[in-house]
């Protein structure tokens, strides 16, 4: 809606139009005619255009008055000359401020753009001017630091507390120098973050660093160097023990019937405990590589804990120890057969294991909200809370000494979690120390309830 300030100078012009009109006629006039309809539509366009429209205006009148002024003298010359002039400046101004118009809204995108790609990058990023101030920072940096606090307007010093960040900063600052660095955060949740601070540029004063969040990659490496130095030592044993007594079979024990029979029985236990380690390693790696292709079937659980219960009876009975399996014949897992003998054998071997003579291993079985559930239930030694996290980790064991001692490679239950969740199911465990353990999976059913319960 047009303001009715504007309707002024809007009409005065129309008005003198017609008054002209009126007074000297189109054919004879026609020349001013024009000149006052010129002048009027140049004021309708510039009404508009704040600063310029008092000076138009009154331009306007002049043109106006030395029109009705040349009427008598017959020129109208000066006021054409004026109006072209208007018209020009006009021009020039639209020009002028169609360009900025443009100019700006390319900057604004630009600026936008950089924002979005900023915000977006993983990577955490903050600039300092030539003092080593922030001031500028991007979100992902935000993230990393864990603040909710200004960061632009501090130094690192008080945004990290680290030493060697502030004097890269002040280097990459003041000599245009580039330094890497990597430091921990510590914490609720510590972090270990890669910085590369660099010099803006010669033009432009100040630094920019770059942040990497390199916690899981120092995590995972840390987990490789654990296992390799792991698997050397679980190796090096039954190796050093076979090496030690075929040499000093060699060297004579030979001779000696009684004492040579205990050593070959020593290098042949010793001898199939690498194989086993080797088996058990060979069988993560392959879990863990997802190589195996699991094929999932309907199958049978009390089936399955029969031919796994067959592997450990022996062992059972030289302990004394009842196995006792309560799993009824309509329970049908979905999953693979192989895997699921291989995951209750590994827990009724633990069970048998860590239950001291004369113990109960106990096998029960139920279909819970769609799910089949196998609890491994024994009477042992049990395990200690603050151990009950890290047993499904591989050579992670509560007593290293006894899980030797007992044959353990500390795979086992690793294996039980990757197979288990290769299935789409879980495995749990609850133990109370010298009260026994509950080894629980959890595994999709193939059959409803209703078929199970009848
Ligand atoms: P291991 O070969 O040493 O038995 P596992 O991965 O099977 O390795 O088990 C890891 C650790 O968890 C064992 O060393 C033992 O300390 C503990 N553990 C597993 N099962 C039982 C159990 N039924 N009773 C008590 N402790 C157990």
């Amino acid at each position: 809606m047009i303001p009715r300030l504007f309707l002024i100078p809007l009409l005065a012009p129309a008005l003198a139009t017609l008054v002209l009109f009126l007074l000297l006629g189109w054919e004879r006039d026609a020349l001013f005619v024009s000149l006052a309809t010129l002048a009027s539509s140049a004021l309708t366009q510039v009404a508009a255009r704040g600063a310029l429209k008092r000076q138009l205006l009154s331009l306007a009148r002049q043109v106006r008055t030395r029109t009705e002024g040349a009427s008598s003298s017959g020129t109208g010359e000066d006021a054409q000359d004026r109006l072209e002039e208007v018209a020009n400046l006009q021009g020039a101004i639209d020009a002028l401020h169609q360009q900025l118009t443009t100019r700006n809204a390319g900057l604004n995108q630009e600026t936008r753009t950089l924002t979005a790609v900023l915000d977006g990058m993983a990577e955490g990023l903050w600039i300092t001017n030539a003092e080593g101030t922030v001031v500028r920072h991007n979100d992902a940096l935000r993230d990393m630091l864990q603040t909710v606090g200004n960061i632009n307007g501090q130094r690192p010093l008080a945004l990290l507390r680290n030493e060697a960040l502030n004097e890269a900063v002040t280097r990459a600052c003041r000599e245009g120098a580039s330094t890497r660095l990597e430091l921990t955060l510590e914490g609720l949740f510590s972090r270990t973050l890669a910085i590369r601070v660099t010099p803006l540029g010669r033009d432009l004063p100040g630094s920019a660093a770059v942040f990497h969040d390199v916690t899981e990659l120092r995590r995972l490496e840390k987990i490789r160097k654990d296992f390799v130095a792991n698997v050397s030592h679980e190796l090096r044993t039954p190796i050093t023990a076979i090496r030690g007594y075929a040499e000093t079979l060699q060297g004579g024990a030979l001779q000696d019937p009684k004492v040579a029979t205990k050593m070959v029985d020593i290098i042949h236990r010793q001898s199939e405990r690498l194989s086993e380690l080797v088996e058990d390693l060979l069988e993560l790696s392959r879990l863990e590589s997802r190589e195996v292709k699991l094929q999932v079937t309907d199958v049978p659980l009390a089936v399955a804990a029969t031919r796994a219960a067959e592997v450990v009876r022996h062992k059972a009975q030289g302990k004394k120890i009842t196995v006792e399996l309560n799993i009824p014949p309509g329970l049908i897992g979905r999953g693979d057969e192989r895997g699921l003998e291989q995951v209750l054998l590994n827990l009724l071997d633990n069970a048998v294991k860590y239950t001291p003579e004369g113990g109960r291993v106990t096998v029960l079985g139920v279909q819970e909200d769609g799910r089949c559930v196998v609890h491994v239930r024994d009477t042992g030694v049990g395990i200690e809370p603050k151990h009950l996290a890290r047993i499904f980790e591989r050579f992670y064991r509560v007593d290293k000494g006894r899980s030797r001692d007992m044959g353990g490679t500390g795979l086992g239950l690793s294996i039980v979690k990757h197979l288990m969740s290769a299935m789409g199911g879980e495995v749990r465990v609850e133990s109370q120390p010298n009260e026994g353990s509950t080894f629980t999976i959890f595994l999709p059913a193939a059959v409803p309830s209703a078929a199970v319960a009848g």
